[in-house]
Parts: structure tokens; C-alpha cells; sequence
């Protein structure tokens, strides 16, 4: 069996690091943390918000998007983000029944197979997928040798859902990422967990 993890949201606690670059490049704002990502949930674009918020022009919002993608995998941003609650645990007993992959669409390689070797993540997955802006998770994660019914994608976003169900494997959506119940509810997903580390392979349960 194949589980697929998305990184941000899903493995890894990626919230500050996003909070953070926004206040950055946007220096008027005096959204907290918390109202910051009740319009992300809300699935609120940062184009709508600064839009809606501060006003910014169709120029000053290309501005921010190229800024936003040439920081966003820094060195100085990556290290903001934290391992969620009890994820060793949850990857430690997975592994032992799964092979475990990570796909994310993040814009380079080499920085996240880093990142998860700093947060102690690294050894419980056979394969690291990073779309690189030139190939799709759908064709990434067709890869996965003995893909099949029986296996999982789990990420917090509609895509990852969209993306699982496109394979035809099955779709666990995850509240601990960018996204409310709410707005995950609408795609579908085979299951609604708070977190990653709460899933469960049906023969743990006994
Ligand atoms: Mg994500």
C-alpha cells in the first residue's frame, strides 16, 4: 500500500512561514496571524485580500506574486515552519505497513528533501515528489510503482483531493492546513481528518 502525503498543511506546520512572508511584503498590513488565516480558509486568495484590504492594483498584485514565489522557499522562510503535534508517532507506525511519499508543488527539490531532514522527517519516506512548476502531482504520483484503488493521497487542499481522485485512489482532506471543512467538504474527499497524524489504516483500529 502507498500512502501520499502532501508537504505544506499536510506533513508540516507551514502557517507562520506564510503569515510572515505576507506582513513582509505587504508592510501596511496589521492582520494578525489569526485573521490572516481566517481569509486563507476561507479559501481568500492573497490577490483578494490585498485586493479587498489594501487597495493594491493589478501591478502592484504581479509585484507581490513574483516577490511572494522568489521568497517563499528562503532559507530564512523555510525555517519558520515546525513539525504538527505527534507526526513521528503517526509516520513511525504507517511505515511499518505503508511505503510513504511526500509530493508537494513546491518550486525546488533540494530545499524541502532539506527541510524534511531537519524536522527528523526524511527516513520514513521512500520518495519525495516536487512539482518544480513543470510537471503536475497527477503525473508525479502516477510514477509510484503498484499505484492502485487501495492507496491514499492526504493533503489539505481541494487539488489534492482533485489530484487523488484523477489516480483513482482514495482522498483523505486534512484540517490542519490552508483550508476549513467547509471549504474541503465540496470536492468529495473519501475522508475529513483534523490532522495527518490521526489517520489510521483500517486493521490498526483493533
Ligand atoms: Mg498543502
Amino acid at each position: 500500500m502507498n500512502l501520499i502525503f502532501d508537504l505544506d498543511g499536510t506533513l508540516i506546520d507551514s502557517r507562520l512561514r506564510l503569515y510572515h512572508l505576507f506582513q513582509q511584503l505587504v508592510p501596511a498590513s496589521k492582520l494578525s496571524h489569526e485573521s490572516y488565516w481566517a481569509f486563507k480558509q476561507d479559501k481568500v486568495s492573497n490577490e483578494n485580500i490585498l485586493a479587498s484590504e489594501f487597495g493594491f492594483d493589478a501591478a502592484a498584485i504581479e509585484r507581490f506574486v513574483a516577490d511572494w514565489l522568489e521568497r517563499i522557499e528562503a532559507p530564512e522562510f523555510l525555517a519558520l515552519d515546525k513539525n504538527f503535534p505527534c507526526m513521528h508517532e503517526a509516520l513511525d507506525r504507517l511505515s511499518k505497513r505503508a511505503r510513504l511519499h511526500v509530493c508537494t508543488a513546491r518550486q525546488h527539490l533540494q530545499p524541502a528533501v532539506d527541510q524534511l531532514d531537519r524536522l527528523g522527517l526524511l527516513p520514513y519516506f521512500d520518495s519525495v515528489m516536487v512539482t518544480e512548476q513543470s510537471r503536475g502531482k497527477e503525473e508525479l504520483i502516477a510514477s509510484v510503482s503498484s499505484l492502485g484503488p487501495q492507496d491514499w493521497i492526504l493533503g489539505d487542499t481541494g487539488k489534492d483531493i482533485q489530484v487523488g481522485q484523477a489516480l483513482g485512489i482514495k482522498t483523505c482532506a486534512v484540517l490542519s492546513g490552508f483550508l476549513s471543512e467547509k471549504s474541503l467538504r465540496p470536492y468529495g474527499p473519501d475522508l475529513i481528518l483534523p490532522a495527518a497524524a490521526d489517520f489510521r489504516l483500517l486493521d490498526d483500529l483493533g
